[in-house]
């Protein structure tokens, strides 16, 4: 799945080839993904001006200038490309955009968990109406050590399942929650509400570290993930502990191990991680 690292490297690159360019057409090959598509025959949506490309939690926003805007979430294995028009059509590519330079903008979704909603903003750059219920974002100075710690106090779950909660913090995924915990020396199955001030200090920072790390790299692509020209992220090369369970710990060579947590597979080592 997408995580922040993965819709950041995206929304750069749309950011650098749509704006100022605006929409002709939009065309869409499927009734519905997570939900029903209403893109067609919307002239609102056409002949304006892009003004600005910027991503909430792993939400894409892409806002005209009468402020008519697109939301995009990726779901589990979506994709955007921008080629040619005259690209052929690939078997997923749900949406093509037509864009005034003669490119497309291309939504590919083969699980179908994806969505396009779009909403008129109160005003230029305001928060889409449609997202509700965010936590701050990890990259912003609203993340401290503070807030986190003030959010663990009240959770009698493992602290995996805490950092993974977008109504606490945003975006940290499993991917790069099971980083940040190996990185932090925290077992990912420590009940939230007992860990310390301090090392909430040393988690909040590690989790800047690591999101930033990967947004350098592109992302990290598992299986699905593609960056806007079709590479791949780099940061899977960097991995330490995520989908390594059996292998040794890269800093005391225990065996890794892997527990499930809120449905997803948690690795950590558990002599370093405690
Ligand atoms: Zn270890």
């Amino acid at each position: 799945m997408p995580e922040l690292p993965e819709v950041e490297t995206i929304t750069r690159a749309l950011a650098a080839s749509l704006t100022g360019k605006h929409f002709t057409a939009i065309k869409t090959f499927i009734a519905a993904i997570r939900y029903p598509l209403d893109l067609e025959n919307r002239p609102e949506l056409v002949g304006q001006k892009i003004i600005s490309v910027r991503r909430r939690a792993r939400y894409i926003i892409i806002e005209l200038k009468n402020r008519w805007t697109f939301v995009m979430h990726l779901g589990m294995s979506g994709a955007i490309r921008i080629v040619p028009a005259d690209e052929p059509k690939r078997k997923h590519d749900h949406v093509f955009f037509y864009l005034s330079d003669g490119q497309t903008m291309r939504y590919e979704c083969p699980r179908r968990f994806g969505f396009i909603k779009t909403c008129l903003l109160d005003a230029p750059g305001a928060h889409p109406s449609v997202l509700v219920n965010l936590g701050v974002e990890p990259l912003s100075d609203e993340f401290t050590p503070d807030y986190l710690y003030s959010n663990l106090k009240k959770r009698s779950g493992p602290i995996k399942n805490a950092i993974m909660d977008n109504k606490i913090v945003v975006g940290v995924g499993n991917i790069y929650a099971a980083e940040s915990l190996f990185l932090s020396g925290i077992s990912p199955l420590r009940t939230a509400s007992a860990v310390t001030l301090a090392q909430c200090a040393k988690m909040v920072k590690i989790i800047k570290e690591v999101l930033m790390l990967s947004i350098e790299a592109g992302g990290t692509t598992i299986s699905d993930y593609k960056q806007v020209d079709g590479s791949e992220g780099k940061f899977v090369q960097q991995l330490k502990i995520y989908g390594k369970d059996g292998q040794p710990c890269p800093k005391c060579n225990t065996v890794i191990r892997k527990a499930v947590l809120g449905g997803r597979s948690s690795c950590f080592c558990p002599k370093c991680q405690k």
